[in-house]
């Protein structure tokens, strides 16, 4: 069975998107590029180069909500009229995305608020997160698949893992008989992807913490020892497990470096994240993606008990705790 990388171009600064497409029974494409005329362009081509159109896909998968995986997907329907096949908690996303966001506004303002993040950077990640929804069309889901599901794609059988962390609805897709893994962004090979700060799943109270999450899903995929994984973007990983421990060493040491830079005083998350990346952060996302990542650190230290948080104010300040 062969897997054909398709690269989508984007216009968000991690580049080109995988999408892969699979021949069988069905033609099968997982994730399609934003709702981008590049990227719709990058498509055509990309299957042209196979001698595919769009039409003649039969069944999309997409791997988690962000819109470089599912803007496309309203327009691959409307042409070929595959059926989409999406992990029960990316729904709401497909189906009305401007909605599921404006639903989460007031988490994230309250959040905002708790980090200490100053107003004119509140404004700056308000904006970029209003403004998602026109990287997607809406599109209805024939078929949700969940963790231990199987789907047929390629002429092989693929079970499907739910895999939170990076996004809450993430799902690969492992074929035991191959050894191969669609990782998408649950592994990158080249960077390190971002648990993204989300607010509570319907039936959740709390905030769901993400890197932990991240951090176990990576060790139960590792535990597969798939031969090969095909990450939503950039090169092809040839050693999971190593790729693994390395992403995991890399956030003990994050973690190490916050617990000593609250050791002198508390900071809030807005402090640990400027303290952290310094200047290197401008637009609306980078600081999204900086705060999530570093709120991620402070909840492994905190499930280790090395940091608690104390509300002063309206703002959540931590510290280091047994210095
Ligand atoms: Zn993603």
């Amino acid at each position: 069975m062969t897997i054909h990388l398709l690269k989508i171009p984007t216009p968000f600064p991690v580049g080109a998107i995988n999408a892969y497409l699979l021949e069988g029974d069905q033609l099968t494409l997982i994730d399609c590029g934003p709702k981008y005329p590049d990227a719709l362009n990058g498509l055509e081509s990309e299957l042209g180069k196979l001698r595919y159109r769009i039409e003649d896909i039969q069944q999309l998968i997409v791997t988690h909500h962000h819109v470089d995986h599912i803007g496309l997907a309203g327009e691959v329907v409307k042409r070929s009229g595959a059926k989409v096949l999406a992990n029960p908690r990316t729904v709401p996303y497909l189906t009305d995305y401007a909605s599921v966001r404006a639903n989460n506004h007031a988490f994230y303002q309250q959040l905002m608020i708790e980090s200490g993040v100053p107003g004119d950077i509140q404004e700056k990640i308000d904006r970029t997160g209003g403004s998602f929804s026109k990287w997607a069309d809406p599109v209805p889901v024939a078929r949700t698949l969940d963790e231990g599901d199987t789907v047929n794609i390629g002429g092989g059988s693929w079970r499907v893992y739910y895999t939170p962390g990076h996004a809450g609805d993430l799902i690969c897709l492992f074929n035991e008989a191959t050894g191969e893994l669609i990782s998408n962004d649950h592994l990158l090979r080249d960077i390190s992807a971002n648990p993204l700060i989300e607010p509570p799943l319907q039936g959740e109270t709390e905030r769901p913490k993400r890197l932990l999450q991240y951090i176990s899903q990576m060790t139960r995929i590792a535990d597969l020892h798939p031969r090969i994984a095909y990450p939503g973007h950039g090169e092809i990983i040839h050693d999971v497990p190593g790729l693994v421990r390395k992403r995991i060493h890399f956030h003990q040491r994050r973690a190490n470096k916050i617990y000593d830079l609250l050791k002198p005083a508390p900071l809030t998350l807005w402090e640990i994240t400027h303290c952290t990346f310094q200047d290197r952060l401008k637009s609306g996302s980078d600081f999204y993606l900086g705060l999530s990542e570093i709120l991620g650190h402070v909840d492994i230290l905190v499930s280790d008990g090395r940091v608690e948080g104390a509300k002063e104010g309206e703002a959540i300040k931590w510290s280091a705790k047994n210095k």
